[in-house]
């Protein structure tokens, strides 16, 4: 099967009963067996998508997480309550006292906090690592490292990373990679073919898809399975049934939608990069990025999500751009149908971020992208208005 055959027809069990097209909401903390045997039987098959207590997941999880695995090519998958709680699991379930940690330095925020907060507060070292390193990543381990953290693109700005090349030092080490695949979900990047070994979403975004859910999903490979899949259960993660379904019901159109989000994201990127108050346009996907190659080579599309470097330095004249958009809505997260906008100000201690402009990103939604390119032209008008005055 192809993958937009897969989406539409994972987790979705065809038995011979008359059921509904989508599976059922399987709300449950106890679940009854027959018998006391039945009951015993099924707590000696831990992990295995067996129902036996709620917070071990129910026939909902169940057919997400085997939609998951056999879409991105895993061994297994586990749901928890937000991508960050994904994240923070397999993190964990790595890095230990006293281990050294390789981490991208254009990492989510979040992540970059947990690291520099939690793991160092417990011991492990954390080294940060240029998002164009190569196969210099593998001079940077040593003995005691545990993991390589990747995220391609990189949150905010948008960098590559040459996964295969860190995969093949990672392997020469004896080390996992472990990659944040939130942005290009598994249909445009195939993190196991790529030789990620623990591939996380941040389901919270295209894969629920309509902003109304938290949930993030570990997929691993079968060699870090049983790592990951016992610190999750020993923190005592459970996703709800309701937000499972809803995650699932997201996937059937995951394909339609990142196409038109792709499409118009790359359209309003294009257009941007010509447009007179824009200093550089942040999206792989354009030819003049410079991760433009790899990003051909290893993925097979891009989402909705890019960068924006607007000329102008002042922040408050930028403020009052992104204040007078009216098709871009004004708020956390992305992935959902609808267009946004923010401006962001990660923290990089390895390479300083846009040197001079503002640092705009937009997450580009299911409209027409001709209303988004005039709501754009007009605030960017507003915005060189504003700096003529200025000057004048
Ligand atoms: C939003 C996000 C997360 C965290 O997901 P939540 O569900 O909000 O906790 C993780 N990684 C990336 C790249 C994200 O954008």
């Amino acid at each position: 099967m192809r993958k937009d055959t897969s989406l539409i027809h994972l987790g979705r069990d065809h038995g011979d009963n008359p059921t509904s097209v989508n599976p059922p909401v399987m709300r449950a903390s106890t679940i009854l067996f027959p018998t006391l045997e039945a009951y015993e039987e099924a707590g000696a098959r831990k992990y295995t998508n067996t129902l036996r207590y709620g917070r071990h997941g129910t026939s909902t999880s169940f057919a997400l997480q085997e939609a998951m695995t056999k879409l991105e090519g895993g061994y297994g998958s586990c749901v928890l309550p937000s991508g960050l709680a994904a994240i923070a699991s397999v993190l964990t379930a790595f890095a230990k006292p006293g281990s050294h940690l390789l981490v991208c330095d254009t990492v989510y925020g979040p992540t970059r906090a947990f690291c520099d907060g939690h793991l160092r507060s417990i011991g492990v070292e954390v080294t940060y690592f240029a998002a164009g390193i190569c196969d210099g990543i593998a001079e940077l381990i040593r003995p005691n490292s545990c993991a390589i953290y990747c995220e391609a693109p990189g949150s905010c700005t948008f960098e590559m990373q040459d996964i295969p090349a860190i995969s093949k030092a990672a392997r020469a080490a004896g080390i996992p990679v472990l990659h944040d695949n939130t942005w290009a979900t598994p249909y445009y990047f195939d993190s196991f073919a790529k030789g990620v070994d623990v591939s996380i979403h941040a389901a919270t975004k295209y894969i629920v898809g309509h902003s109304d859910a938290m949930l993030g999903i570990v997929v691993c490979n079968e060699a870090t399975w049983q790592t990951v899949r016992g610190v999750v259960g020993a923190f005592g993660y459970a996703a709800s049934a309701d937000d499972c379904y809803l995650a699932l019901r997201g996937l059937r159109t995951l394909g339609l939608r990142l196409q038109r989000h792709q499409e118009s994201a790359l359209k309003l990127a294009s257009w941007l990069e010509g447009h007179e108050a824009v200093a550089r346009v942040l999206h792989p996907g354009l030819p003049s990025n410079a991760g433009h190659a790899i990003w051909k080579r290893d993925f097979t599309g891009a989402s909705g999500l890019f960068g924006v470097v607007l000329k102008t330095g002042d922040r408050a004249a930028a403020t009052a751009f992104a204040n007078s958009l009216e098709h871009f809505g004004i708020g956390s997260s992305w992935g959902g149908y609808e267009s946004l906008v923010t401006l962001p100000q990660p923290t990089r201690t390895i390479e300083p971020v846009s040197p001079g402009g503002v640092l705009v990103r937009l997450h580009v939604g299911l409209e027409d992208p001709e209303d988004l390119i005039e709501d754009l032209d007009r605030g960017l008008a507003l915005l060189l208005d504003r700096s003529a005055k200025q000057a004048g």
